[in-house]
This record gives structure tokens, C-alpha cells and sequence, in this order.
């Protein structure tokens, strides 16, 4: 080989280590690239997981409910720090490398709730629908009700764990019996109040009727009648009010009948303008002749919107005027539409309270009505009804000048007469009393009831029927009267001492004749659904006291076999009796009673409270409340204490009364200590009177 050729393959050998050099150094440089980027995406990958972490702890640490992750073996993931105030014996770390659901829990649930817990996390990982439910607890004393949501968590199609949420409710839940309480402690109320208001109702409605029936002298009479009118007014917006779930479930039945609106108009203007007496504001009507006098409707509850209306404008108006209007529009033969209107130049209301002022228990510019009572109920009871009645209700107002309500409600006519072709003016027309359509002198009659003066209005309403009326003043005299004697009918009162009237009428019922009679229930607590009740019972029917004479006929009507039942026989009656001279009560008397307030219950009449009082005396209870007090028997002193606060107010004895309700609600709530303490000073109070009532008669 010669050198030249050696030398020039050496020269081709370093160009090709050269070249290879070259590349080298190349790649060298692409892998130093990589290799930089490779760390820079290291480093970012290293800080977006500490990112991750970061947050994922703030909302463990920060997320205000218990949420529990857990894998697909129920073993924790991760736990909300919430857990840490119900349970400390565990470390954030543990929960990390996993702790078994159940001894997680175990600190925050009963074994019970626990069990059916973990039993629905079973179903949640087996993917069954898992519904959130709610559950009480007590920890550390303290109760909390949950909110329980189990949630399964899938990757891709596998099942990864449980997300399970526990929102404590405690506050919600809270508020939630709070406000049932209330509604329930709303409705005991309205079932107290229907007692306490019904019973003394009860002699102004059935006392004017008798002085309607048996008086000649004409003021007597007129006053009667704004007395029964007003009375029986009063008692319609009563039973409204009381009967309050009919209002809120929309159950109000209209009752349609035939009347003249010249009655309604009567019944309304002399209603209102003996309230209006005492105030400097003048009550005009303006009422369109033409109207249709004979309708076919609900009297009552247009006689009802309007005494509202017209009530409001008399709370509201300190001088000026009340204006109502009424016209009418024929709709077809036998229709009309009627359109009335209230205006006053009161206090108005401002616009903002417009929109609100027809919602329930809504009264507005409080600050201002202070003094004015009220329910807020009114306005939208009147609305209910005239949208039942086919019509609406609007209202125009200017705050500071005064107020208008305009309503209209569709009426069927039974007669096209015009109202102001009536016979006799409105006025005039409004001093009938009730008159008996039928008679049954074969008929009797028992009624039963601890209250003498209930068994006097009872016997009095029976009176026109000319049916015999036996009375009885227990549950087990009324046994022993129907045990020697025949009857075609019992009225029968709920509430008495030793024996109630259910558990009477269940001892009538097995007694021979007794599966059959009629026996009819007398209540002064008269809510909705009180007729079903009764019937459950096993009355036939119920009469809430005060008893109207129509009911009672209705009743009389329906139960007394036909037989009994005769036509009226028109005779000239004469007038029974006329309103004795005052007399004059002893000091002792007047210092124990409350005269004005005495005579209110008995229409101003002083024999008729000397009546009353003598009434109270015979019946006095001294025994039986010294007999139960000594036998601690609680329910039947309660009873009395409660049949004397009604018959106490009826006389005046206002603080006696007072007394007594005091003790009544003491055995009511088994507060035994304040009936230990008030029985004698009760006792002492109660003999006083009833020595200041005998010395007064001698
Ligand atoms: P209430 O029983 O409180 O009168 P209503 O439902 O009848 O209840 O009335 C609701 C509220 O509307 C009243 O409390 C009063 O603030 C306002 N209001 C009603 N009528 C009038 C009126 N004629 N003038 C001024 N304000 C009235």
C-alpha cells in the first residue's frame, strides 16, 4: 500500500469523525432542549397538584356541611373539618390513608341510624336511586336534624366511592315546629275564644227574641230588634272568624235563600248608625230604588261584606261622612249584578299598602292604627266572598283625605218589584221577631245541661212549638228522666260535671228506647268540623249555642216524626209580660259585681238580672268544688270552675269570674301548686257573694 493512498483514506475517515462530531454535537443540543423542557413541565406539573391540594383543602377546611368522600370499599377518602366539631378523636392525616366508614361514624350517629346509614350506602354503590332523607340526632345533648344525601361516584363506568352530604336543618326544622306550634296554639285559641264568646251570645240573641215575642211595648221592641239584628250580625262574623280553617282551605259554603234587600239594608243602616252614635261622623245611603227587592242569595254574607266595609270606614274615620251606594245592572231574566260602594273621608291608605291590604291578617300603617282593633282579617274574608259570589273588589284610596270601596256581586232575582215599591220603608220592615212555621203539642222535649240559664233560652225557643220541655241538669239526671219517661227528642249539652253529654248519650243509647231517639249535641265551641265530629260521636246533630230559632226548627223539622208536627193555629197572642220596675241592689252586691257589665249580658233589663241572680244563687257550687278539691279530682273541678266563670260573667261578678278561669287553666295545665294557693281565697270570694245576693233579697 503506498503512503498516498493511506493518506487520503485517513483524510476520508476524519471528515467521516467529524461528521459524526458534527451530529453529536446536534443531538446533544436537542437533548439538552428536551431535557430543559421536560423540567420546566416537571415543575409545572409539581405546582398544579400543589394547587389542587391546596384547594382541595381550603374546601375540606371551609365547606360549612359534612361531606364525606369515601373509595369503593366505604373507606374515607377525605372528610369537610365540619366532622372535627362533632367528633375529635381522629386526625385530618388518618382520614387520608382511610378509616372504614362505620367507625368514622360512629361518634356522630346512633348504632341504629348508623346501621341504616351504611345500609344505604350499600344500596348507592350497588347504583339503587338512594332519596335524601332527613334524620334526628342528639349530640352531646344537643339536637340537630339532618339532611342526609348519597351520592355514588363513578370513573368512567367504574364505581369509585361515595360522596355522602350531611346538611344540618336544626335552624329550618326549628323554625318549622316553631311555626306549627303557633298554628296549633292558634287554633286552641279560636276554639277558646268560640266558648267564651258563644255562651254569653247566647242569652243577647235568645233574650231579645223573647221580648220580641212577648213584648207589647213598641221601644222595647225596637231596641229588640237592632238588638237581634246587631246580635245576629255579630255572631255570623264571629263564626267566620272562628272558623278559621274553612277561610284558609277555601271550604266556605255560600247559603242561598230568598230575602228582601230592603231588610239587608235595614238590618245594616240601623246597625251602623247606632255604632256611629258616639262620633262626630254622619252615615249616609244612597241606594238606587230600582234595585230588585226579592233576591235569592247569600244574605248573610253580603250583610257580612258590607258591616266589614262599613266597619273599617267607622275604625278608620274620626269625623266626615261614610257614604254607601248600591245599584244594579240586569244581567238576564232571572240575574243581576249588583254594585255597592263604600266611601269615607278618613285617614286613607297609602298607595304602597294598596296591593297588600286584601291579604290575610294584613293591617297596615300600624304606627298610625295603633288604637284601632282588628284582625286584618276582614278584607280578605270580603273578598273571598264576593269573588264566590261571582264579583270583584278594587279599592281607591288618598292618604290623609279618605278611602272608597267598590264591589260587585252577581244575585239571582226572585222578583222584579222595586225596592222602592217595597210595602213598608227598610226600617220599618226589620222588627219581626221569629215566628214558628209549625207546632207539635204531642212532642217532648229533654234538655240537658248544668248552665240554668242555657236550659231557660232552650226552653224558651221551644216555647212557640208548644212542645213539653222537661229539663235536666246532669248527665245522670237526664238517665234518670229518660229512665221514668217517654220523649221524642234530647238536647243534650257536651260539657258538664261527673258525666259529660257524650258519655251520656252513650249510656241513653243502651238504655230501652234509646238506640233510636234523636239526640242532638248543644256546643258553644262550634269550629269547623264540629257537625262530623258529633255524628262520630253518635248524635245525630249538633247545635251551636247561642241556638238560632231557624236551626233549632231546621232541627225540629228534620227529627220530630211527622206525626207530631201541625200546622200553626193563628191565634191573637197576647203580650206574657212586661218589663218590671228596677230595683235597687244591696251595697255589698255592688261592690261584688259590675252592674253595667251585668246588665249588658241581660239587655239592660234589671228583673231580668234579678232573675239571673237568683239563678246564680240556687245553682251555687260551693259543694262540689269543696268535694273534688278534696279529692284531687282535677277534670271535674276543672269543669265547674269553667261552668262558674261563665255564669259569673253573666252577672257582673267580672273578678270572681276572673278567678275562676285563673283556677280552670291551672287544672288544665295540672298546675296543682296554684290551685293549692287559690282554692280557699277563691272559695272566701264566691260565699261573699252569694251571702251579698241573699242579703239583698231580704
Ligand atoms: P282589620 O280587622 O284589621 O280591620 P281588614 O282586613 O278589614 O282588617 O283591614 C286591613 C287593614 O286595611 C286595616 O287594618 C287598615 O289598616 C286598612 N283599612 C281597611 N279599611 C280602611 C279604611 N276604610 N280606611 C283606612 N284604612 C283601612
Amino acid at each position: 500500500m503506498d503512503i498516498v493512498s493511506t493518506e487520503k483514506r485517513l483524510q476520508m475517515e476524519n471528515k467521516k469523525l467529524n461528521r459524526e462530531i458534527k451530529r453529536l454535537k446536534k443531538d446533544n443540543e436537542v437533548l439538552r432542549i428536551a431535557n430543559d423542557q421536560a423540567s420546566r413541565t416537571q415543575a409545572y406539573i409539581q405546582k398544579d397538584s400543589m394547587r389542587q391540594v391546596f384547594y382541595n383543602n381550603q374546601l375540606l377546611k371551609t365547606y360549612p356541611y359534612l361531606l364525606i368522600l369515601t373509595d369503593e370499599q366505604l373507606q374515607t377518602v377525605m372528610i369537610s373539618d365540619v366532622f372535627f366539631r362533632y367528633n375529635s378523636s381522629f386526625e385530618r392525616e388518618e382520614f387520608r390513608r382511610g378509616v372504614p366508614g362505620r367507625e368514622v361514624l360512629a361518634g356522630v350517629l346512633p348504632e341504629d341510624d348508623l346501621s341504616i346509614l351504611l345500609e344505604k350506602c350499600e344500596a348507592a354503590l350497588r347504583q339503587d336511586p338512594v332519596p335524601p332523607y332527613l334524620l334526628r340526632t342528639v349530640i352531646a345533648g344537643k339536637k340537630i336534624d339532618w339532611q342526609i344525601t348519597i351520592k355514588c361516584m363513578m370513573k368512567e363506568d367504574d364505581i369509585a366511592g361515595l360522596n355522602i352530604l350531611f346538611v344540618d336543618m336544626t335552624d329550618v326544622i326549628n323554625a318549622m315546629e316553631r311555626a306549627e306550634a303557633a298554628d296549633k296554639a292558634k287554633s286552641n285559641f279560636l276554639a277558646n275564644m268560640s266558648h267564651e264568646i258563644r255562651t254569653p251570645m247566647n242569652a243577647i240573641v235568645g233574650m231579645s227574641e223573647f221580648i220580641l215575642r212577648d213584648s207589647a211595648d213598641e221601644v222595647a221592641r225596637r231596641h229588640a230588634t237592632r238588638i237581634k239584628s246587631a246580635s245576629r250580625t255579630l255572631l255570623s262574623i264571629i263564626n267566620d272568624i272562628l272558623d278559621f280553617s274553612k277561610i284558609e282551605s277555601g271550604k266556605m259554603d255560600l247559603v242561598n235563600d230568598s230575602y228582601q234587600i230592603a231588610h239587608l239594608i235595614s238590618d245594616v243602616a240601623s246597625m251602623i248608625n247606632a255604632r256611629l252614635q258616639t262620633k262626630p261622623v254622619t252615615f249616609k245611603a244612597e241606594i238606587d230604588g230600582n234595585i230588585p227587592n226579592r233576591l235569592y242569595g247569600d244574605e248573610v254574607r253580603l250583610k257580612q261584606i258590607l258591616i266589614n266595609l262599613l266597619g273599617n270606614a267607622m275604625k278608620f274615620t274620626q269625623s266626615g261622612s261614610i257614604l254607601l251606594t248600591m245599584r244594579h245592572e240586569k244581567i238576564d231574566g232571572s240575574h243581576c249584578r249588583l254594585f255597592c260602594s263604600v266611601s269615607d273621608t278618613g285617614i286613607g291608605i297609602k298607595p304602597k299598602d294598596l296591593k297588600t291590604i286584601f291579604s290575610s291578617f294584613t293591617q297596615v300603617d300600624t304606627k298610625r292604627n295603633r288604637a284601632v282593633e282588628g284582625t286584618g282579617l276582614g278584607l280578605a274574608i270580603c273578598r273571598q266572598l264576593i269573588e264566590m259570589m261571582g264579583g270583584s273588589i278594587r279599592v281607591e284610596s288618598e292618604y290623609g283625605k279618605g278611602t272608597t270601596f267598590h264591589f260587585d256581586v252577581v244575585s239571582a232575582v226572585e222578583g222584579w218589584q222595586k225596592l222602592s215599591d217595597a210595602p213598608m220603608s227598610p226600617l220599618e220592615q226589620a222588627g219581626t221577631a221569629f215566628q214558628a212555621t209549625f207546632c207539635a203539642p204531642q212532642a217532648r222535649a229533654l234538655v240537658v245541661d248544668d248552665n240554668e240559664m242555657n236550659l231557660d233560652v232552650a226552653e224558651g225557643i221551644l216555647e212557640p212549638y208548644q212542645i213539653t220541655v222537661v229539663k235536666a241538669m246532669s248527665g245522670p239526671d237526664a238517665l234518670e228522666r229518660f229512665a221514668e219517661d217517654t220523649f221524642d227528642i234530647i238536647f243534650m249539652d257536651h260539657m258538664m260535671p261527673t258525666m259529660d253529654g257524650v258519655e251520656a248519650m252513650r249510656r241513653i243509647r243502651l238504655m230501652k228506647g234509646g238506640e233510636e231517639i234523636p239526640i242532638v249535641a248543644l256546643t258553644a265551641n262550634a269550629l269547623s268540623g264540629a257537625a262530623a265530629e258529633y255524628r262520630k260521636f253518635g248524635f245525630q246533630a249538633f247545635l251551636a249555642k247561642p241556638i238560632a230559632p231557624k236551626s233549632m226548627e231546621y232541627i225540629l223539622r228534620q227529627f220530630l216524626p211527622s206525626r207530631l208536627i201541625q200546622p200553626i193555629e193563628e191565634t191573637s197572642k197576647e203580650p206574657a209580660v212586661s218589663v218590671s220596675a228596677p230595683t235597687q241592689a244591696a251595697d255589698a252586691l255592688k261592690a261584688a259585681i259590675d252592674e253595667e257589665s251585668a246588665l249588658k249580658y241581660c239587655m239592660g233589663n234589671r228583673a231580668f238580672l234579678d232573675k239571673m241572680l237568683a239563678t246564680f244563687r240556687k245553682n251555687e257550687k260551693t259543694k262540689p268544688l269543696e268535694t273534688f278539691f278534696r279529692a284531687q279530682d282535677w277534670e271535674n273541678y276543672r269543669i265547674v270552675v269553667h261552668s262558674l266563670k261563665g255564669n259569673a260573667l253573666t252577672i257582673g261578678a267580672l273578678n270572681l269570674s276572673e278567678h275562676a278561669k285563673e283556677l280552670e287553666f291551672a287544672a288544665r295545665d295540672d298546675r296543682i301548686d296554684e290551685i293549692m294557693k287559690k282554692h280557699e281565697p277563691f272559695l272566701k270570694e264566691y260565699r261573699s257573694l252569694l251571702g251579698a245576693i241573699d242579703a239583698r233579697k231580704k
